[in-house]
């Protein structure tokens, strides 16, 4: 029987929100923990962001995103190794474990260059990880984002990496929008193993009409949730499972009822 207990939304799901809003509505709906992404930290101080959290009992489940490693010129790859040094902070200044990282892509370099890169960018930022107790976790993201957002964009790819990094620190977070078509999914979960400290769901609906804002409620599209849960748990996952819906449609709606469709969503269909 599915309970909330592990329950975990991203800030974005419910984007029309302020953070003090998400805090207040998320404690009241019984969510016990949010993944913030980086754009709700503007303007704010970080430890009044974890003063926020603790005062509503609500966990951070991850700090969202770094990465972005690739780029044409060498003084803008060091300027994104330091920004994700900046992201490990906050991280740990607002009592996340992790950050996920969207690992990057140029339009115009090709994706060996990239990948080589993105390896590069990780390197550089795992001592800083480890100092600050938050583990760098590899999102791959599907190959319509291969030219734009990531390089990285199958699990299979995601572990090599892994491999190659030999670190602790370096993890690995699985979002069932990015993965549910691989039919190599079961295997590379667990070859993954404990590699896999986050889980992200939502749906995929048909058609989609927008390649990055229009993901829909579990159980609204094709992808089966419990079948790649039950997966991810028998390589030992047990983490927040969090639900992370880019919708400009969900978006435009009331939130409060939104919100409540969600848990329903989550209780039913993950
Ligand atoms: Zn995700």
């Amino acid at each position: 029987m599915n309970d909330l207990s592990r329950l975990a939304i991203h800030t974005m799901t419910t984007k029309p929100w302020d953070l003090q809003t998400t805090a207040e509505k998320y404690a009241a709906a019984g969510v016990p923990a949010v993944t913030i992404w980086r754009q709700w930290l503007e303007g704010q101080k970080l430890t009044e962001i974890r003063r926020l959290m603790d005062d509503h009992g609500l966990r951070v489940s991850a700090h969202c995103r770094g990465g972005f490693f690739p780029a044409i010129d060498a003084a803008d790859r060091q300027a994104a190794i330091d920004d994700n040094l900046r992201c490990i902070e906050e991280a740990a200044e607002i009592g996340a474990p992790m950050v996920v990282l969207v690992c990057g892509a140029v339009p115009g370099q090709s994706l060996f260059d990239s990948r080589q890169q993105i390896a590069d960018g990780l390197a550089a930022c795992i001592d800083q990880a480890a100092a600050a107790n938050i583990k760098l976790a590899i999102e791959p993201l599907h190959p319509m984002y291969a030219n734009d957002r990531s390089a990285i964009n199958t699990l299979a790819q995601a572990n090599d990496l892994c491999d190659q990094l030999a670190s602790p620190w370096v993890g690995i977070a699985a979002d069932v929008y990015h993965l549910w078509w691989d039919d190599q999914l079961e295997h590379e979960i667990v070859r993954a193993g404990d590699r896999i400290v986050g889980f992200h769901v939502c749906d995929w609906l048909t058609p989609t009409n927008d390649l990055l804002l229009d993901r829909g409620l579990m159980g609204a599209g094709c992808i089966d949730i419990p079948k790649i849960r039950s997966w991810i748990e028998q390589s030992g996952f047990d983490g927040w499972i969090e639900v992370e819906i880019f919708s400009k449609t969900h978006w435009e709606r009331d939130q409060d009822q939104y919100l409540e469709e969600i848990k329903d969503a989550y209780l039913n269909h993950v």
